[in-house]
């Protein structure tokens, strides 16, 4: 293959400095075609099947496939222009037509399936073993197993499934890029803090305008909905972010109302056609939890836990509003006004205090000095081509200066950015010809960039989401499984895949940690113990209403996918029926008609989370559970980060998440530290 083309180059990291539109088809073009070509080897090769011969070639193809359009995927989710979404977009379907191929491939199945019955696979080890089983498996999820009529049928819902996804998130960008509201009164803005207002007048100043320009990208939706003293402000914003992509708000075009019912109806057919009844028993397959029936009786605990926490929190906002406040009725647009009003009155500080006490420099050295000790490695700076000026790069190295892994770290919102935070995988570890691929990771977040000068600053809530995504990079980056497929993040269970990073969240709410990771923006002086310690005290403050309104996004997804049904009539009938039914069980907060939240609920209708919303609660019993350990040993303790290097980090997907769990805990994982760190039991 030609190295003309940058996207064809393998030889390290992405060449983002060379990468552009125009690079794109031709790159998949020439991949598509090598990937084939080496299918078809796989498939008719007449020699016994053998590891060597089955799947190395085609790791090998495809390696260089989903590193090449990793970073197209990726370049068009943090610097999305008209040429790059097109080649994005154009390509898209070919490459999902490509392995939903490669998945019903009998050919290629029947290879599999030699292999796992030949007397070689006793041999191989479980790495190994886990990957030929999850390959046999999804083959049959493929479809490779159902007639020919069938499958062509089953292909094209696949395809039409990845469109609808791609246009659900197109829309949703567009809609919240469309969205800007230019005030001219300052007046109309009191109360909204001073670097929002910087940044708002920027960005106005941008447009060729007087004044600010408020938008609904989250640095900028979220202090103006916790610190306009204007109601009226309030509301328009928050109509204008639940009401994105929907018959609501926007532009017809962007509405995702008819999206919604197709992707549901396609799901439902796509399961059907595999012989399951619902899409929630599909997605289930590969998962940890067994069944919907028990996610859902787990849902309905913790609800059932939850509830009368939440409404004394609702009880609570509700009185103070009114007393203090003067808001006879607690609308929607007031409620994260009036917690942060009360917040700051019950525990006296607010976000905006505490914020100034992060800045990028201090916060980045307090994480990576967390993970250098509790891991035994270290973590410099190192150069790479990058898509944006502000993306920086840096390298992980063992104890004896091994290189172990790479990441990208980009951190700032911008035009064009995606929103929300994540992390993807740039390249997998994996072994071949006596050489270590090394891992590569990229790590983005949506925080505000620096203004004025000065270094940026994260709000704690912030601080919290950057070790979180950390928490991911690292499971893809310390795994030392060389097997494609199971190393990293690859073939980690959903459920279980939020572990490691709701893992790193802890660490945010330790002054051991938190101390030396601190400096007054302007001053220099590290938080206040004090002020810490009302943090702490603030930190279960709503914590019931946090949890029920995550349980009803759980619920709602995972009723979507099993009992929604829009053949039969009632509560079930319609996604908005399952929703209000959800709400009747486990809301607290009343919303109001206009509602459309579900129209950019990303996660489920283009994310990978459909009927797996509830990992996050699933995977936070194990991640509190696994960090009860590091309560009881010394919460730096590298003996316990060791243990959970060596049989949660490093394994990946090697074997069963309970299995690692286990290994590292010494037991199954138990519910208490999640109920205690919520401060719903005693401690
Ligand atoms: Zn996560």
């Amino acid at each position: 293959m030609s190295t003309a083309n940058p996207l064809l180059d393998f030889s390290g990291v992405p060449r983002f400095d060379a990468i552009e539109a125009r690079h794109v088809t031709p790159a998949i073009d020439a991949l598509l075609a090598d990937a084939r070509e080496t299918v078809e080897r796989a498939a008719t090769e007449t020699a016994p099947a053998t590891w060597d011969n089955v799947i190395e070639p085609l790791a090998q193809s495809l390696d260089h496939l989903d590193r090449a359009w990793g970073a197209v995927r990726h370049l068009n989710a943090v610097v999305s222009t008209p040429e790059l979404r097109e080649a994005y977009n154009g390509n898209l379907q070919r490459v999902t037509a490509f392995y939903t191929d490669l998945a019903q491939d009998l050919r290629l199945y029947a290879r599999y399936r030699a292999l796992r019955a030949s007397p070689s696979f006793a041999t191989f080890d479980a790495a190994r073993a886990q990957l030929i089983d999850n390959e046999l498996r999804d083959f049959r999820l493929g479809g490779a197993e159902l007639p020919d009529e069938a499958k062509a049928r089953f292909k094209e819902v696949q395809e039409t499934l990845a469109t609808l996804s791609a246009r659900f998130d197109d829309n949703v960008l567009d809609a919240t890029n469309a969205w800007a509201l230019y005030v001219d009164d300052e007046r109309e803005l009191a109360g909204v803090p001073q670097d929002v207002l910087s940044e708002a007048r920027a960005a106005a100043q941008a447009d060729g305008r007087s004044g600010w320009k408020l938008t609904l990208r989250m640095p900028c939706y979220l202090p103006v909905m916790q610190y306009a003293e204007s109601r009226g402000l309030r509301e328009t914003m928050h109509r204008g972010h639940v009401t994105r992509a929907s018959d609501e708000g926007g532009k017809p075009e962007w509405d995702n109302t008819s999206t919604i019912d197709d992707i549901l109806k396609l799901r439902r057919e796509a399961a059907t056609l595999l012989g399951y009844a619902t899409y929630a028993d599909v997605s289930l397959v590969p998962k940890m939890a067994q069944s919907a029936d028990e996610v859902l009786a787990f849902l309905r605990d913790l609800a059932a836990r939850a509830k009368p926490f939440a409404q004394r929190d609702y009880a609570e906002l509700t009185a103070f509003a009114r007393t203090d406040l003067g808001l006879d009725k607690l609308e929607p647009w007031d409620v994260a006004y009036a917690s942060e009003k009360l917040k700051a009155k019950r525990y006296s500080f607010s976000e905006q205090e505490v914020r100034h006490y992060f800045t990028e420099p201090k916060v980045l050295a307090g994480l990576f000095r967390v993970i250098e000790t509790i891991y035994g490695i270290r973590i410099r700076e190192a150069s790479a081509p990058v898509w944006h000026p502000t993306v920086r790069f840096y390298e992980l190295v063992d104890r004896d200066g091994a290189l172990v892994g790479q990441f990208y770290l980009d951190n700032y919102a911008r035009p064009g950015k995606q929103g929300g935070a994540w992390m993807d995988d740039a390249i997998n570890r994996r072994g071949f010809q006596g050489r270590t691929q090394h891992p590569v990771a990229y790590i983005t977040c949506n925080l505000s960039a620096p203004v004025d000068g000065k270094p940026a600053t994260f709000t704690h809530d912030e601080v919290i989401t950057l070790f979180h995504e950390f928490g991911h990079g690292l499971h893809q980056l310390l795994t030392r499984v060389d097997v494609p497929g199971v190393s990293g993040i690859e073939g980690v269970e959903w459920d279980a895949v939020e572990l490691p990073s709701q893992f790193m969240e802890n660490f945010c709410w330790e002054w051991q940690v938190v101390e030396p990771m601190s400096a007054h923006v302007d001053t220099g002086a590290p938080l206040p113990r004090a002020l810490f310690e009302r943090m702490l005290a603030a930190k279960n403050f709503q914590s019931g209403l946090a949890m029920v309104r995550q349980l009803e996004l759980a619920l709602f997804d995972m009723l979507l996918h099993s009992a929604y049904d829009p053949r039969g009539g009632g509560q079930w009938s319609t996604p908005r029926a399952v929703l209000d039914a959800v709400r009747r069980e486990v809301a607290v907060i009343p919303r109001p008609d206009y509602d459309r939240f579900m129209h950019s609920f990303g996660h489920v209708f283009a994310g990978g989370y459909a009927a797996g919303y509830y990992s996050y609660k699933w995977a936070e019993v194990l991640s509190a559970d696994a960090y009860s350990l590091f309560e009881e040993h010394g919460v730096l303790s590298a003996v316990a980060g060791q243990r959970f290097r060596d049989e949660v980090l490093a394994r990946g997907g090697s074997r069963p998440a309970i299995e690692s769990f286990v290994a590292f805990r010494g037991r199954a994982p138990r519910i208490d530290a999640l109920l205690r760190h919520n401060g719903m039991i005693e401690s």
